[in-house]
């Protein structure tokens, strides 16, 4: 199914041309923003947070606002008729139609492919479950370009949920696609990374190795990307008490670090990094969201001004398989296309990644 829309669900679905012609915007936005004030004067942002946000929300909501356009849309779904029972696709073809561009963010993977097979307008992918979450990594894209001066040969470590995080899941994937990078995967067994995003990183030449100790992988490390284990992935929260507090990043764990290592994280923050390591230098994660904004900026601007078509389902459409993935948004919205890409025994739910092994 083609759109004649050019969203992004997926920085995956663009080529990495069109993910550094973002970032050189960003930065160019950021020496003169005055240059910029305008350039979206009598636009309009729709903005559908079906989960909480601070700095998703925000950002976006400035980047808009410094653009010279306007806003409108719910940061709370229980305030909306979504709290009446309606469906993703009416609210979506709903408030599209009232928008020049729409951001949404939603606790069910692949729910924003799924808003922007119905969307009159481009779909921006503000995360979606513990799937994906592309403009984080444009913020990471953006800030590791301006603080480490490149993106590529690097040795990228990610500490934490590897599992549920979808800030890793994007990062990895669009990391991968640069030359020579090197990822180490810090993480409980329980919470390691999913084997979709390993298969991806070797498909595209990276290399990585998985740890258990970040004692152990903090000296090999050029940036340490932390993240928060995902209470709001967790069906027990036993499991989650008894995994929250296996990674905490101290300054004992800093000096054992390079002296230009980089600290990243897509916060918030809970406990996965004491206080005291914000007094470090190497400590970036306060200015990595204000690169947010300028992305973002660059962003709504380069999906305001382009009349890309946008391919979002390739694959069969099986009306009989259920995607095994509870947390898609196929289980969640049944209308929807149950579409499949893969032949033989193995396909892959377009929306989630979900990969399902069929019997014969
Ligand atoms: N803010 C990020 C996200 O929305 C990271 C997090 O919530 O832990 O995925």
């Amino acid at each position: 199914m083609i759109s004649d829309y050019p969203h992004l669900i997926d920085l995956a679905d663009h080529p990495v041309s069109w993910w550094n012609g973002l970032l050189e915007l960003g930065q160019e936005i950021m020496k003169n923003p005055a240059l910029y004030a305008n350039s979206c004067r009598g636009k309009i942002m729709g903005t559908l947070f079906y989960e909480p946000s601070t700095r998703t929300q925000m950002s976006f909501q400035t980047a808009m606002l410094r653009l010279g356009g306007t806003i409108i849309g719910f940061d709370n779904p229980q305030t909306s008729s979504v709290a009446k029972g309606e469906n993703l696709k009416d609210t979506t073809k709903i408030v599209s139609g009232y928008s020049d561009v729409l951001v949404i963010r939603h606790p069910t993977a692949g729910a924003a492919k799924a808003a922007a097979l119905t969307a009159d307008c481009p779909v921006i992918n503000a995360g979606d479950g513990g799937h994906l979450h592309p403009t984080q990594t444009l913020t990471d894209l953006l800030t590791l370009k301006c603080e480490k001066g490149r993106l590529s040969g690097l040795t990228l470590g990610l500490c934490g949920d590897l599992l549920n995080g979808r800030t890793v899941h994007s990062l990895c994937k669009a990391m991968a696609c640069y030359p020579d990078n090197h990822f180490i995967l810090i993480s409980a067994k329980e919470l390691a990374m999913p084997s979709y995003i390993k298969d991806y990183i070797r498909a595209h030449g990276g290399t990585f190795e998985e740890m258990t100790s970040l004692e152990d992988a903090i000296p090999k490390l050029d940036m340490l990307y932390m993240t928060r284990v995902q209470r709001e992935r967790f069906d027990d929260p036993a499991v989650y008490d008894a995994l929250k507090d296996t990674y905490v990043l101290d300054t004992k764990k800093m000096k054992l670090a390079k002296p230009d290592m980089i600290v990243m994280h897509p916060l918030p923050r809970v406990d996965e990094i004491e206080i005291a390591v914000d007094d470090d230098p190497r400590a970036l994660y306060f200015k990595q969201a204000k690169y947010g904004m300028y992305v973002r900026m660059a962003l709504i601007l380069t999906m305001l001004q382009s009349k890309k078509k946008t391919e979002l389902l390739s694959g069969a459409v099986h009306p009989g398989i259920k995607c095994a993935n509870e947390k898609c948004i196929t289980r969640k919205e049944e209308y929807l296309p149950k579409s499949f890409i893969g032949k033989g025994t193995t396909l892959t739910c377009e929306y989630c990644d979900e990969r399902l092994l069929l019997k014969h």
